[in-house]
């Protein structure tokens, strides 16, 4: 049935707004640029990474519900690309124009708290949180469960936000480093492996699900990932039913990646949910049928979802700023010399320690051919990063529970 509020697709020619112009916004607008639409984007920062593929920048902040009404003005549709939008701005861009992935489910999602909440009356299967309201309550939690992660609620990604604890005696400490305010506190569980899983959803419910990513963090931040994810095909089934439930009960129309891990137990658990294009997608532009931007374009256009199919193993690698901070300027040619590898850059000015600048992608005969071609690349490219990037653990065994 065709939702009323979306009487017909959104076709080429037409104009997307982004909120939020970093790398995800670039992809997703190199996508939308492909099929035939033009880009807006709103960023604080007026050299965001999208600017370069839009043909119209606002620089305002994700609270500027004056700017998000310029920007809505002249959208067919808007999306976004960071979930840390004020909710006024998100009212304000619905009032005028699609709003896409939707305010519910960014709204539920922006808050870590809220979300947890949310996952569990929902019934999706959850580690132990609590939300801590003092820093005695993360004592508490620590004395409970053992080893903890303290999150704070708002604007943590990339392993920024968070505090881990072993002893109860840490909690003030960990109170303060989160700025004495509500914060999430997770038991740390023991973890076996990670999957994400990508859903992309139209808003009249067309649903696709691609197949589970394994990936691999450092410190809390992605290093690398790979499809297939070589784990046992109940699994497979049993990621993919979850996240599509979770997708459909959330009501996103656009993207949803589901974190989850695979707890040395066996469990498969909701880590946490992504309402945009991820971190842990970006092999789909390289061995997939359609590539995570390519789909989000799709679903927010209401056209009909391009095919999930894994074409090639594909993996890939993150490019943090420490690698342009070496003594020796990146090794790129000597690098992009192993066969089925890409590099891509995200046109970021000013490489910091853990910034994301780029990623680099290959295919491969099998899903360890894929990983360990990508992690070549990465030591030819920074072998004065290798240490802290964690290279040399990965050989992809089999799962088969
Ligand atoms: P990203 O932006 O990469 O998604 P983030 O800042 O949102 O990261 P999380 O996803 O909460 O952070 O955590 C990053 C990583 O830290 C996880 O992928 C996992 O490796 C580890 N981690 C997070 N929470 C837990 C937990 N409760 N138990 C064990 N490990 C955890
Ligand atoms: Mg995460």
């Amino acid at each position: 049935m065709t939702n009323p509020t979306s009487p017909s697709p959104i076709l080429p020619g037409a104009t997307i707004g982004f909120l939020g112009g970093g790398q995800l916004g670039r992809m997703t607008a190199f996508a939308a640029r492909s099929m035939g639409y033009d880009i807006h984007v709103l960023d604080p920062e007026a050299a965001c990474a999208t600017r370069a593929v839009a043909s119209r920048t606002i620089t305002a902040r994700f609270d500027d519900v004056k700017a998000a009404i310029d920007l809505a003005s002249q959208c067919d549709v808007v999306t976004l690309e960071i979930e840390q939008i004020h909710p006024d701005v998100l009212d304000a861009v619905a009032a005028r124009t699609q709003l896409r992935p939707g305010r519910a489910p960014v709204y539920i999602i922006q808050d870590r708290i809220r979300q947890k909440q949310w996952l569990k009356a929902q019934g999706f299967p959850l580690g132990p949180f609590v939300a801590a309201q003092q820093a005695s309550d993360i004592a508490d939690a620590v004395r409970a469960h053992g080893p903890c992660i303290a999150k704070s609620t708002h604007g943590g990604y990339d392993g920024r936000g968070q505090v881990r604890l072993s002893e109860p005696s840490q909690g003030v400490d960990a109170w303060t480093a989160l700025g004495s305010r509500e914060c999430l506190v997770e038991k740390k569980v023991s973890i076996h492996y990670e999957l994400s899983v990508l859903v992309a959803r139209t808003p009249s419910g067309k649903v696709a699900v691609y197949p589970p990513s394994r990936n691999h963090h450092t410190s809390g931040v992605l290093t690398w990932a790979v499809v297939p994810a070589v784990i046992s095909d109940a699994m497979t089934q049993r990621a993919e039913t979850l996240a599509r439930d979770i997708a459909e009960r959330i009501g996103i129309a656009g993207l949803l990646a589901v974190e989850c891990f695979v707890t040395t137990d066996g469990e498969l658990l909701v880590n946490e949910l992504a309402p945009r294009p991820h971190n842990t997608y970006h092999h789909s532009e390289r061995g997939l049928a359609t590539s995570q931007f390519e789909q989000l374009v799709r679903a927010i256009c209401d056209l009909p979802l391009g095919a999930t199919d894994v074409f090639a193993p594909s993996a890939i690698a993150n490019l943090l700023g420490d690698v342009w901070l070496q003594e020796q300027p990146p090794h790129t040619s000597h690098a992009l010399d192993v066969p089925g590898t890409r590099l891509h850059l995200y046109g970021k000015a000013g490489a910091r320690a853990g910034r994301k600048m780029g990623h680099l992608s290959a295919i491969g005969t099998d899903p360890q051919d894929a990983l360990g071609k990508v992690l070549e690349c990465y030591r030819r490219l920074s072998p004065g990063t290798v240490a802290s990037f964690d290279v040399d653990e990965p050989v992809l065994s089999h799962i088969t529970s």
